[in-house]
């Protein structure tokens, strides 16, 4: 804890007492690096500087705010949670951990930070970092990614807890796992733990922590169509649950085997859509990976047919201009070609009799 004291970052969410705030950092500090959200983090707070502030708003306006991000269960979740604490609870965040862990998307882990880290209650934090730190430690031979392992981790956290301090213990043990202890080469020569580390002791660092293998991810190809009709193009909504749910996209389908990415497209749009187009113009290849699988998405410039737009799987659509589609939050994938679809109207426009 001295040498937290000394080697700390600083850190926007390390500059207030705010459980709120607490909580929003780390919701966006799971799965993603610290450097990626500090910039979001300043974003949200302004837009949304309590709890009464996020209650308020509209779900497509807090996955706007998130866009880019990913893993937007996150954002639904704390949205959800915050008109929870809004509308039942005064508008005050919990102080008793199993009241805090009863709202959405409130797990172990965010409710042992934001517990420790607002109100220094003694519940030890277990994230990555101290998973990795612990591990090479304690030589700890379970694999961390695996729940006996997790579970062997926890336990020397529980025990090694400064009760009274645990706010500061907790940042404590992430902060070493983020500037020393770190994945590739840690600096054992500047650990503040050295001396009591096993891994460190016998020259065993470099095997620690142990994981398990993960099945390689597999990739699925989707072919998407950018229907235009009157300057405008076709967008639909996600429906709210599961996989990137509230966003909005381009219709299209999975491509099947033996099937060609264009008819795909025409059979992906027909299906979700209700309307006939035929493909005007390819526009681009793009891949992006997602937590369990990765994917290939072509995309398509498409002509409308015929026909009247009846939803299935969708929760809405829009017709929109190239530049009102900013006011709408897409995902990741859709961000890749977005840009180019200027481009690639403007030069099939000219290429029209
Ligand atoms: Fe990590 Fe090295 Fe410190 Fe051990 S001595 S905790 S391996 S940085």
């Amino acid at each position: 804890m001295g040498w937290y004291e000394a080697s700390q970052r600083s850190l926007p969410w390390r500059e207030t007492g705010d459980p709120y705030r607490i909580w929003v950092s780390e919701v966006m500090l799971q799965q993603t690096r610290v450097d990626t959200v500090i910039p979001y983090y300043h974003r949200f707070i302004r837009r949304f500087p309590n709890v009464s502030a996020l209650a308020a708003a509209k779900r497509e306006e807090v996955l706007k705010a998130w866009e880019g991000l990913g893993y937007y269960g996150r954002a639904r979740n704390l949205h959800r949670a915050a008109r929870v604490v809004d509308q039942r609870l005064d508008g005050v965040v919990p102080r008793d951990r199993k009241a805090f862990q009863r709202l959405p998307g409130v797990g172990e882990y965010i409710s042992a930070a934001v517990m420790s880290i607002a109100f220094n209650q003694p519940f030890a934090v277990v994230d990555g970092n101290v998973k990795r730190v612990l591990s090479r430690i304690y030589k700890i031979k379970k694999p961390v990614n695996t729940t006996p392992g997790h579970k062997s981790v926890q336990e020397k956290a529980d025990a090694l807890l400064d009760r009274t301090r645990s706010s500061r213990f907790n940042q404590a043990m992430m902060e070493v796992g983020a500037l020393v202890c770190t994945p590739a080469e840690p600096d054992c020569g500047a650990c503040p733990v050295s001396s009591l580390c096993w891994a460190f002791r016998d020259g065993s660092v470099s095997r620690y922590p142990r994981k398990q293998k993960k099945k390689a991810t597999p990739t699925r190809t989707f072919a998407v169509g950018v229907v235009r009709a009157d300057k405008q193009v076709l967008i639909v909504q996600r429906a709210s649950r599961g996989l990137l749910g509230g966003l909005w996209e381009f219709p299209g389908g999975e491509i099947g085997t033996k099937e060609a990415p264009e008819e795909a497209c025409i059979r992906g749009v027909r299906e979700q859509t209700g309307l006939a187009v035929e493909t005007d113009a390819y526009v681009t290849r793009v891949r992006h990976a997602y937590s369990h699988f990765k994917v290939v998405i072509d995309v398509y410039l498409c002509r409308l047919v015929s026909g009247e737009i009846r939803l299935n799987g969708h929760a809405d659509h829009r017709w929109a201009a190239l530049h009102e589609l900013e006011a709408h939050p897409f995902h990741k994938a859709a961000h890749k070609f977005i840009p180019l679809l200027e481009e690639a109207l403007a030069s099939r426009d000219s290429a029209s009799p």
